[in-house]
């Protein structure tokens, strides 16, 4: 039954501008979309001065675009049928107008504080696959990114508002939407991105995570997510130490050079010590054998510290810092997968499989077999509401609450405002 509505729904990346038109006029949540971006009107410009960037076909690619309203974005869109819709900042003026102003006044004031997490980043700790493919395998590397993001901006930084979204092939973002946020300065911005980087230095550093002597409160809250992913994650899943090429790789990250060659000759000649878990167990108490050995004190936190390597998010902290850096929007169609950029449920994001996630030609599949059968009942009028006939249903509830969310809090804050006032 699944084998066969793959089959049937299996994606051509030809087909896209067929399919683009019918997305765009039947499926696209403009709706909530709008709420999302007009956050509640206040102030009034926040929509209107926002740029839009579309990829069109044969990769034409057009920035500074603006709208005046949810319908001018929806003609436009149809219109266009953009393969790819990036979201920038809000500006000075509204960016479609930006050649009439002066170049110096034109800025980007405000947007949402992003995260950008992609597998690639990971090709040197998984070895299921490389580069843009993903699979069941090496996901829980986003599902722990996505876990240990999420709480330390809620805990450690008061934000309430986050959207997380699949960005339709091989990583997530995250939108964090609240006012402060979307106010931060690009310094501010660094500095939270930076604290949110453990992973250090690129494809030539083999030691990338250090940690002091008294390890910060967040990397130990973070360190019970990636232990409690681990056992699963790397022995089970990744097998990270089942070939002596990996158990080099892993031992490389043990500073006391006595421990490493001990490690290595049993690791690699032991029969006795083959198996992943026994390998693991092994080295996890040769290092803890070291502990209280003052000489040895750049080993305490060496099993961590792997732990952290293999698994500890890895951000592309440049789209974070630039208050005017552009970031795919959620539900856009990724050309390459047909796979719809969905917000995903972060309360149930151990069930979130980014290989389940519905293509552009499953969903009109999906349109025409529901429309066939319900041939004549169909109220023409009722256009806006055809998603809900289609996988689309799901996520599109997912964004709806979030928009709720965001909604309720301006209430709140509108609420308070008039009391404020009647107090006077
Ligand atoms: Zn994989």
């Amino acid at each position: 039954m699944t084998a066969n509505k793959e089959c049937s729904a299996k994606y051509d990346p030809e087909t896209l501008p067929d399919f683009l038109p019918i997305y765009y006029k039947r499926l696209f949540p403009y709706w909530p979309y709008y709420r999302w971006l007009n956050y509640g009107g206040v102030p009034k410009t926040y929509f209107t001065q926002r740029e839009f960037s579309f990829t069109l076909k044969d990769d034409i690619y057009i920035r500074y675009q603006s709208f005046s309203d949810q319908q001018e974005l929806e003609k436009e869109m149809q219109k266009r049928c953009p393969y790819k819709i990036d979201i920038g900042a809000v500006y000075t003026h509204r960016p479609k107008d930006h050649k009439t102003v002066k170049a110096a006044a034109f800025q980007a004031k405000e947007k949402e504080l992003v995260f950008d997490i992609d597998m690639t980043d990971y090709d040197d700790v998984r070895s299921c696959c490389q580069g843009a493919d993903i699979c069941h395998l090496c996901w829980p590397l986003m599902t722990i990114a996505i876990k240990i993001i999420d709480r330390s901006l809620r805990d450690d930084f008061g934000f309430e508002h986050l959207l997380w979204v699949y960005s339709g092939r091989r990583g997530v973002h995250c939108w964090v939407c609240d006012e402060a946020a979307r106010k931060l300065s690009q310094n501010a911005r660094s500095a939270i991105a930076e604290y949110l980087s453990v992973v250090k230095g690129g494809e030539n550093q083999t030691k990338k995570v250090v940690l002091h002597d008294s390890v910060h409160p967040s990397i130990k809250l973070a360190l019970d997510i990636v232990e409690s992913h681990f056992q699963d994650y790397a022995v089970k899943k990744q097998k990270f130490l089942d070939t002596d090429e990996k158990c080099l790789k892993v031992l490389a990250l043990i500073p006391d050079e006595t421990t490493r060659t001990m490690l290595e000759e049993v690791l690699l000649n032991d029969d006795n010590a083959k198996g992943v878990a026994t390998r693991w167990k092994a080295i996890k108490e040769a290092i803890g054998d070291l502990r209280g050995k003052s000489e040895k004190r750049n080993c305490h936190s060496c099993v961590e510290e792997i732990m952290l390597q293999y698994a500890y998010p890895r951000l592309d902290v440049n789209v974070s810092k630039g208050v005017n850096h552009l970031l795919k929007s959620p539900f856009c169609i990724h050309p390459k997968t047909g796979r719809v950029c969905v917000p995903i449920d972060v309360k149930n994001i151990d069930k979130f499989d980014p290989l389940a996630v519905p293509t552009i030609s499953q969903l009109v599949d999906e349109l025409n077999k529901t429309e066939n059968k319900t041939e004549g009942e169909q109220d023409q009028g009722k256009k806006g509401k055809d998603y809900r006939r289609t996988s689309m249903h799901q996520p599109v509830q997912v964004f709806e609450a979030f928009v709720q969310n965001l909604e309720a809090s301006w209430k709140g804050k509108l609420i308070h405002e008039s009391d404020m006032k009647k107090d006077f």
